[in-house]
This record gives C-alpha cells, structure tokens and sequence, in this order.
C-alpha cells in the first residue's frame, strides 16, 4: 500500500547503517580481504583497518586501544561480561547485584549462572525505572563479586545514576560493568571519571552493522577467555576477525563522538516535541520512564484502553514503523518486564508505545506522527467496550 510517508521511530531496535560507515567497509569485502594476522602486506592491511577501529572506540570512551575487545554484538559483550568475570572470580566470592529492568542479554545470562552456583539479587526500580543507591549499598556483601546495572533502559529511556553507582562499586572492590548499548552515541561517556570497569556496546544501535560490539575491559580486570582458538583479541576471542564490520563499527562510532552535542540537543528537542503533541491531542496517556533523566531519543507512552499490537499494527498501515511493550512481540502473554518493574497495571502496560528516534528523523516525521496517531487512538477506542463505558456509553466516532 502506497504511504503518505515512511517514519522510522523504532531507532532502539536497530539504526540504517550510515553510509559512510558503508563506504569504509565496503573495501573489506572486496579487494582488500586479507586476513589480519597475516605477515603480507595485504594481512597488515586489514590489521591495520582494526587497530584504526580499536583507537577509534577507545577514543569515544575515554579508554585505552588495549582495553577494547570486538565480539559478535552487544548480547555477547553482555555474556562475557558476567560469565567472564563470575568465573573468573569464583575464589572471591559469588553474588552478583543487577536491576530488574536489564535487557534479557543481561538477565537470562544472570538466570543461568544463578542455576550454576552464583547468587543474584535484582534491584527493584521506582516509578520512573530509576535504581536507588543506597539500596545497591545495602544489598553488598563480602561475597559480591559483579555489578552490573545498564547505563539507560532500551524500553522507557531511563538514565541511571552511572557515576554514583561506579563510586560505590571502586569503594568497595566490587567489579561494575554496564550494558551501554542504548547509551553510547546518545550519551557523553568516559569509563575512566564513572569508574566504569567493564561496558558493552553494540554497532547496530548506532548506525553501524548488525554482528559487531564492543566489550571494554579496564586493564587488570579478571576475566575468563571467551573464545579459544588462534590469538586474535589478546587470545581472549579467538576467530578471524569479522574486518568489514569491525571497520564499520569504528566509523559508526567515530562520526557518533563527533556529532554527539548537536545530536543530543536535536533529538532531546524532537523527543519533547513528540511527547508534548501526544499529551496535548490525546487523553488518558502517560510516559513511561523518567520526565527528564532519559535517553534524548526515547518516548515511551501508555493509552488506556488500547492494545499496543494493535496500535503497531495501525501505525505500520500509515508507514510509522514503531515498538510496544505489549504481548505478542516476545510471543508472550506477559507484558514487558521493564513496564511490570515500574508498576503498571497489566491493561497500562498492553497499551504501550515506544517510539524511539535517530539522526534519520525529522521535524516532518514528528508532524506526521502527531498527525496520524490521535484519529487512530480514537478508532481503536472506539471498539472498546471499556472505553465506551467510561464516556458514559456516548461514544460516536
Ligand atoms: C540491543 C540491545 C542489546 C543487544 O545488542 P545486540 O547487538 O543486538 O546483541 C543489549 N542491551 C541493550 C540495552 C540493547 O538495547
């Protein structure tokens, strides 16, 4: 069906590759294909291309090119991170502390060490999806070994409190890792002033390639190998090294650092612009996650009286493509965790949206949401018993 115009508004899922993230990569798949531990000038080339990569995210962090490892996307620099370091660790202790609101990369990872011997306790989060400190203080113990709070939540935005919480973590010599994957190109980072021990990222949230991320390790940290093998990345993941996309997620991560100030300020103004229009054309709406500690690109609202598959679906007919924190799309009846974490009632949580924005936006997509979505809440209302009781039975549309 022929669309008035095509919104992307779901950049949290995953981003278009840039094209000049394209236009680096491209090279590594053609003439410049060697492997990069080859001695040949071709093998140094693509070595080279890595180590470029290397500094590149370095840079963006605040880090050391010795303390970037590339692995096969954010979930993996999730499972290394705590796999990695729990046992690693094991001799010292074996409690990890984590939220409830992580990404599943995080929490199913924390499910399985808890069925090999590891002990994890889920900080609970307030309204806004905010953790509080001093509960994380009070949940230390002599046997915590691992930290491991996301630096912003992928469903409602929320930023956490990431300095306070690396203090905290140095004090007391427990290891902090945060999944930043929603963070980085949206958030000034440098792991050094968080006292950030370990971070993952992943090149597809940021205009880079699926398949690719990142794990910083600060140098000194414990940790078992991933993969082994030959001695690509210090012999910790073995494997020829995936060049084109590692080349990609470098440029994606470079032209994100160097474009961050006008982004944040573009976006923040796009996101209240969205938020604003929503409250001021529809009634019985509330954002989730926090009023202003929040991802710049993130909107994430409830409509009583809908359910948010149907939304999606309503929405992808006039060309928006957007999220929900609704059943369905996890094949599951259970609402999002995230959404059940910060109290919403079961109905709440059906009705959710979640559009999340990125550089590709413009201020004509924003109109034309604001313009499409209210006729379609009315429609959808419209066939709601419950919502037809509420205006008294005298719902005409
Ligand atoms: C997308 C995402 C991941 C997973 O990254 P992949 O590269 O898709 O594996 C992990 N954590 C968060 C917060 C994410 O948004």
């Amino acid at each position: 069906m022929k669309v008035a115009r095509n919104v992307y508004a779901d950049n949290a899922a995953t981003t278009p590759v840039h094209p000049e993230v394209l236009e680096e990569m491209l090279p590594y798949f053609s003439e410049k294909f060697g492997n990069p531990s080859s001695i040949y000038s071709l093998g140094r080339e693509a070595k080279e291309a890595i180590d470029k990569a290397r500094d590149r995210a370095a840079k963006a962090f605040g880090a050391h090119a010795d303390e970037i490892y590339f692995t096969g996307g954010g979930s993996e620099a999730d499972n290394w991170a705590l796999k990695g370091v729990a046992y690693a660790n094991r001799d010292r202790g074996n409690h990890i502390i984590t939220t409830s609101i992580e990404h599943h990369a995080i929490l199913h990872t924390c499910e399985y060490l808890e069925e090999h011997g590891f002990e994890v306790t889920y900080l609970d989060v307030d309204e806004y999806g905010m953790v509080d400190v001093d509960r994380l203080r009070e949940e230390i113990k002599d046997n915590t070994i691992l930290i491991s709070i996301m630096f912003a939540n992928n469903e409602i935005g929320t930023i956490q409190p990431i300095e306070e919480i690396g203090k905290i973590a140095r004090e007391k010599g427990i290891y902090f890792h945060t999944d930043a994957v929603q963070a980085v190109g949206n958030v000034p980072i440098d792991v050094k002033k968080l006292n950030i021990d370990l971070l993952s990222m992943s090149g597809h949230k940021i205009r880079g390639p699926k398949g690719v991320g990142v794990l910083y390790m600060r140098k000194g940290v414990k940790i078992h190998n991933l993969i082994h093998g030959g001695a690509q990345e210090k012999k910790r993941r073995a494997g020829t090294e995936n060049v084109a996309s590692i080349v990609g997620l470098g440029k994606a991560i470079e032209l994100a650092g160097r474009n961050l100030e006008t982004h944040v300020q573009r976006l923040t103004g796009l996101r209240d612009k969205l938020i604003k229009g929503i409250q001021d054309r529809i009634e019985h709406v509330r954002l989730n996650g926090h009023p202003t500690k929040r991802l710049c690109n993130n909107v994430n609202m409830s409509f009583e009286f809908i359910e948010g598959e149907s939304l999606l679906l309503s929405l992808d007919m006039v060309g928006i493509s957007a999220s929900s924190g609704s059943a369905c799309t996890s094949g599951s009846l259970d609402p999002s965790h995230v959404l059940m974490a910060i109290g919403l009632p079961h109905e709440t949580a059906h009705g959710s949206l979640r559009l999340s924005l990125g550089d590709i936006n413009t201020e004509e997509d924003i109109e034309y949401i604001l313009e499409q979505l209210p006729p379609i809440v009315d429609r959808l209302r419209a066939l709601s018993p419950l919502f037809i009781q509420e205006k008294g039975g005298k719902i005409n549309v």
